[in-house]
């Protein structure tokens, strides 16, 4: 996927590892997954939102897996 951010930087999780994507669980879905038992590296599933930082404005994306659209923009404001 490929996006172009507000600021003009285009964004890209085509690489990987890329340093744009970040990985954010919640303490009860990382706790959900450490409970799952067996996990390694490989198979620890992906948080449910997908986060997406920009590294010229530093905007955050927040979009839901499987959908494009971001539903939420955050913008830095310190
Ligand atoms: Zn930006």
């Amino acid at each position: 996927m490929r996006m172009q951010c507000k600021c003009g930087e285009i964004l890209s999780n085509s690489m990987a590892p890329n340093d744009i994507q970040l990985r954010v669980y919640t303490d009860r879905e990382w706790d959900d997954i450490i409970n799952m038992g067996e996990i390694d590296s490989i198979n620890i599933p992906h948080p449910k939102i997908d986060v997406w930082r920009c590294p010229k404005c530093e905007r955050v994306y927040v979009f839901e897996y499987g959908n494009h659209k971001a539903i939420k923009v955050y913008k830095l404001e310190e």
